[in-house]
């Protein structure tokens, strides 16, 4: 029998194992947390739930819907987001809507601004791309400060891979919600675990070890030191961070972390209409609350928020939009020996959700 071993148990890990599991492989999978999840784990405060960033699925295919719904069932939801504007004292959708935009006390600058945008939208960094997109005042309000604090950035010039920043629309019309934009679509589950079911039933064939810190690895010969013990596989699927499984060969690879402030409030619902985000792009530290109770519909007289702000703390967020950084991750991934897979967010150092990393999985399994 094949042997394969895994670090991290994250979403990535976990579906690692299952696919594995799936081919025959006999899997060992190591978690320096007492948790499975990684980062789409599922805490509790005062009996709500909450995950350190919201973490619901954005559906890029319906194998991936049906993949998780099997094991744990999903409720699809229409996703409302907002903005707080202060030099406005208003609070309006995000995306930028049409009908926000039109009441706004400088919507005569505003409607030249977009009268005047250059034909072609593309440029080369992420400032450039959006004052193009929607003009300097709206770029000013929604998006400038926020993506400067969002990225720990003096200028958003610095992020120069703007294609990716921009996710293809700019102005909204009509509804709403971000689900009816046509690019996506949202689910959470419905049990008041979240996903936490899921990842144990992905391990249930696999030998497990929490606890479980990996801090040597002979990547040549597939190996791993856990004190006294060694364990050795055919292959090995890596979701730490890259550069540390590679021994920072190449230098150290950029990320940001983000401080997460769960509150409970003693009222009902924070937001309106079961909205599910508040965004803050103005001189606050903090760029975001995410009311809980409106992802998860738990019950309760009172409601659960998170207060996100962003810090240099952990390794959250891959800066791979930043030139310099991705090529330096280009040559870590070239220099992986053979059978030693880097995958997930922080194994393959791409600003992944939950579906890009069972999509690696799948993609990578269908390999072997
Ligand atoms: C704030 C925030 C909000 C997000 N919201 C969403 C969302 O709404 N929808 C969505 O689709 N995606 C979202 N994402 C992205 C999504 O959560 C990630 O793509 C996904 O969790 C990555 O899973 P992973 O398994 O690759 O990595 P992780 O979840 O980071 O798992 C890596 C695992 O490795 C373990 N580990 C690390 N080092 C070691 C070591 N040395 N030894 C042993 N174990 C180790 C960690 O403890 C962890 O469990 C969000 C991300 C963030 C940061």
């Amino acid at each position: 029998m094949k042997k394969a071993i895994i670090l991290g148990g994250g979403v990535t890990g976990c579906v690692s194992a299952r696919e594995l599991g799936k081919k025959g492989y006999q899997v060992t999978l190591i978690e320096k947390n007492p948790y499975l999840g990684g980062g789409c784990h599922t805490f509790f405060m005062g009996g709500h739930p909450y995950t350190e960033g919201p973490r619901f699925l954005t559906i890029t295919d319906e194998k991936i819907f049906d993949y998780i719904d099997e094991i744990v069932p999903l409720r699809r939801f229409a996703l409302y987001e907002d903005t707080y504007i202060e030099q406005d004292q208003a609070f309006y959708s995000y995306p930028m809507h049409w009908d926000d935009i039109q009441v706004m006390p400088d919507f005569a600058k505003i409607k030249s601004e977009l009268d005047n945008r250059p034909e072609n939208v593309r440029a080369d960094n992420f400032e450039d791309g959006w004052i193009n997109a929607v003009g300097p005042t709206l770029y000013g309000k929604y998006v400038k400060n926020y993506t400067e604090k969002m990225w720990q950035v003096s200028s958003n010039k610095e992020l120069d891979g703007y294609e990716w920043s921009v996710k293809g629309f700019t102005i909204q019309h009509g509804e709403r919600n971000v689900t009816d934009l046509g690019t996506d679509k949202h689910a959470h589950p419905f049990e008041k675990e979240g996903f936490n079911r899921f990842f144990d039933a992905c391990v249930a064939d696999a030998d497990v070890r929490l606890n479980t810190e990996v801090k040597h690895v002979d990547l040549e010969q597939k190996k791993i030191y856990l004190g006294d013990e060694e364990i050795t596989g055919d292959i090995m699927i890596s979701t730490l961070p890259l550069e540390e499984l590679m021994e920072n060969t190449y230098g150290s690879l950029r990320y940001i972390g983000r401080d997460f402030y769960p509150i409970v409030l003693p009222i009902e619902h924070l937001f309106q209409d079961g909205h599910h985000f508040l965004y803050y792009p103005n001189g606050e530290k903090h760029t975001r609350i995410v009311e809980y109770k409106n992802l998860t519909m738990h019950e309760a007289p009172d409601t659960l928020i998170v207060v996100e702000v962003p810090s240099m703390n952990g390794k959250l967020y891959p800066c791979e939009m930043m030139t310099g950084e991705r090529k330096k991750a280009d040559l870590y991934k070239k220099a992986l020996p053979d059978n030693v897979f880097s995958l997930g967010r922080l194994g393959s150092y791409q600003y992944t959700g939950i579906a890009q990393c069972i999509e690696q999985v799948w993609d990578l399994v269908k390999e072997l």
